[in-house]
């Protein structure tokens, strides 16, 4: 870790003890409202600490910072429950590189100066971990493609002013293949269905969106024709890397905050943690907490170092599956420690051991990671994966 790195990383973290920290019981129990003063504020905050947008190139005004400094950053995002941590946003960092001019101009290039912001319209009903099965239409139409499906889960919506949407192709020679396209969300004939009420208590929503006859020009077009599911993957590999780092931090928080509480809980006339049993729950979660820590360090430092594409595909999928779970089971442990406390909202046991499920599940669910990683490994061998 270099002097900038260590620099960053408590850059981070002091943001997320004196600012996001304090707020996370007041946001918990007021189903997960925060005040707009409040989100400008942190908003603010994120962009002068020079920690949003982290991820995107240094010439297009983002931070420009290696895999490695992006995961010593989220690593404290995950230190706080209820999505404070969102406020340091990283925008589609795949996009750059397959954006026209003019796309750059007008959505990507103002998500990094923090004046629009962008969701992912992928999952439907009948296609979850099934990426392939969606059916929602791309078919064009003179200058411009007319949009058609239902999506599901959308993500961040309620505070987004466009939306990546997948479909496949209806028509033409390349039909049935995937295309994404940029819709603001204020285009015709797109509206929310519901927003269904989840476990966790976050600002952000996860709408069920309608795309009825949504006209948008080619222009929106992402790369061709047949490039879609590429993207995805590509989103997918670095968000699996993320959500690792994250695992890492709500981990370290839990040790740290079950660990005070065990020291200081006296039943039977002694601290808590005198008793083996207890003990022994720490000493597990301390262990398994280093290990994911660990591979998620050595695959960032992996991908600043250029690892082969596919390598990097079954590694981002080894420490997303090892870290989630992890994390589940350390949170587990920290809501037993703190007993009948560790059952009420006001603790962040209890709020991480709600959240954290879902790690298992969004960007593939630990089933589908174990189904990459085996495929890798039976086409590349240990050596390749591991060495
Ligand atoms: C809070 C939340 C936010 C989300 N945000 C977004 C978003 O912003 N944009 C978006 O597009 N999507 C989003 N998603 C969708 C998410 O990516 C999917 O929920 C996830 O990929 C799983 O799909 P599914 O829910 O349809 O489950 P299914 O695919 O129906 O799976 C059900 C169960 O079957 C198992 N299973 C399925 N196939 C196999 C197999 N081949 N082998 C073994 N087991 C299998 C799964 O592991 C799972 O246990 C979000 C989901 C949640 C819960």
């Amino acid at each position: 870790m270099s002097e900038e790195d260590r620099e960053v990383r408590e850059r981070a973290r002091r943001f997320v003890d004196e600012e996001l920290i304090p707020l996370e019981v007041e946001t918990e129990l007021s189903g997960g409202r925060l005040s707009e003063d409040v989100r400008e504020k942190h908003h603010r905050m994120a962009m002068d600490l020079g920690l949003w947008a982290m991820n995107m190139p240094k010439e297009l005004g983002g931070g420009g910072f290696p895999m490695f400094r992006q995961v010593l950053v989220s690593e404290q995002i995950g230190r706080v429950t209820n999505g404070l941590g969102w406020c340091i946003h990283t925008p589609p960092a795949w996009a750059p590189e397959v954006v026209t001019k003019e796309q750059l101009e007008r959505w990507i290039v103002p998500t990094i100066r923090g004046e629009r912001q962008e969701c992912y319209a992928i999952t439907e009903e009948g296609a979850g971990s099934d990426v392939d099965a969606i059916e929602a239409t791309v078919r064009r139409d003179g200058d411009g493609y007319v949009l058609n499906g239902r999506k599901w889960h959308v993500t961040s919506f309620s505070t987004a002013d466009y939306v990546f949407f997948q479909g496949k192709v209806a028509e033409g020679p390349n039909a049935g293949s995937h295309a994404m396209l940029f819709v603001d969300t204020d285009t015709p004939g797109l509206r929310v269905v519901r927003e269904p009420a989840y476990t966790h208590t976050l600002v952000d929503t996860h709408s069920e969106l309608a795309f009825e006859d949504v006209r948008v020009p080619a222009a929106n077009l992402i790369g061709q024709e047949g490039d879609g599911l590429g993207f995805v993957y590509a989103w997918f590999r670095y968000e699996r890397l993320m959500i690792a780092a994250r695992c890492c931090g709500a981990a370290e928080r839990l040790v740290d905050e079950a660990t005070a509480f065990a020291q200081e809980r006296v039943q039977f006339g002694r601290p808590i943690i005198e008793n083996q049993a207890i003990a022994h729950m720490l000493a597990d979660s301390l262990t398994e907490l280093w290990a994911a820590r660990l591979m998620t360090y050595e695959l960032a430092k992996n991908i600043d170092r250029g690892v082969d594409l596919k390598v990097q595909h079954a590694q981002c999928s080894m420490v997303k599956l090892y870290a989630s779970e992890m994390a589940n089971r350390v949170a587990d442990r920290a809501v037993q420690i703190f007993g009948g406390r560790g059952y009420m909202r006001e603790n962040v046991a209890e709020r991480f051991w709600r959240e954290l499920r879902v790690e298992r599940i969004w960007e593939g669910t630990s089933e589908i990671q174990r189904n990459i990683v085996a495929d890798q490994l039976a086409k590349r061998g240990t050596r390749t994966l591991t060495g």
